[in-house]
Formats: C-alpha cells, sequence, structure tokens
C-alpha cells in the first residue's frame, strides 16, 4: 500500500501528532508550531555560539580600553585577560607584519611582544 503524502507528523518536538496535511511540503499541524520550531532552532545557535561571541566581545573590551596608547605588550594583553586565539579575520601588511582584527579593531605585531592597537577606518 502507498504511503499518503498528506498523512503527516508535526515536526515540532514537543509536539509530534499527525495530523492531515493542507499541502505535501507541509510539516507542522500549526502556524505556532512552525513558529515554535523555528525559535528553537534560533536559540539552540545562540547557546551554541555564546562562549565565542562573549570572548570576542570582551576582547574588544580591551582593545577599546588600550586603543589611545602608542604601543602595548603582549604581556599587558594577556594580564587583561586578552585571548589570542579568538579574533575575527587574520591579515598581512605589506611590510610582512601580521594584522588580527577583532571586529574593527587592529592589532599589529610589531616584533614578538610588542603590539600596536588600532581602529579600522
Ligand atoms: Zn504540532
Amino acid at each position: 500500500m502507498q504511503e499518503d503524502p498528506y498523512q503527516k507528523r508535526c515536526k515540532y518536538k514537543f509536539c509530534r501528532i499527525e495530523f492531515r496535511a493542507k499541502r505535501t511540503n507541509q510539516e507542522f499541524c500549526c502556524r505556532e508550531h512552525y513558529v515554535k520550531h523555528n525559535n528553537l532552532i534560533a536559540k539552540n545557535e545562540r547557546d551554541e555560539t555564546k562562549i565565542f561571541d562573549k570572548i570576542l566581545h570582551r576582547n574588544r573590551e580591551i582593545l577599546i580600553m588600550l586603543l589611545d596608547k602608542d604601543q602595548v605588550t603582549k604581556d599587558e594583553l594577556i594580564t587583561l585577560g586578552y585571548k589570542f586565539n579568538y579574533f575575527t579575520n587574520l591579515l598581512k601588511k605589506k611590510n610582512g607584519n601580521n594584522i588580527i582584527s577583532c571586529y574593527e579593531y587592529l592589532l599589529e605585531l610589531i616584533d614578538n611582544n610588542k603590539i600596536k592597537i588600532s581602529k579600522y577606518g
């Protein structure tokens, strides 16, 4: 016997009731469960990225704090809680210096321990 393409089970994980669909591509028993399902996906995504976002925002705050200084040392940044493994972009200047960015802020590695902080744009 062939499966009825209009006989469905609601895709929302807290519902899962069987229902009669109006269209074959309908996946939810009602509009509310469609919305709830999508909100759940968005929430999971936020939870998964939260820890990274938090570290990147902290890095950015530290850079804002030190922006007025001509140069800082790696140790100064680390003491303030800066995490070098978290950045938003990696660039190389024409002179060969490496630049890591944290949102609109740039860290130019002058040598092994000296860093110049600037704001993009
Ligand atoms: Zn449902």
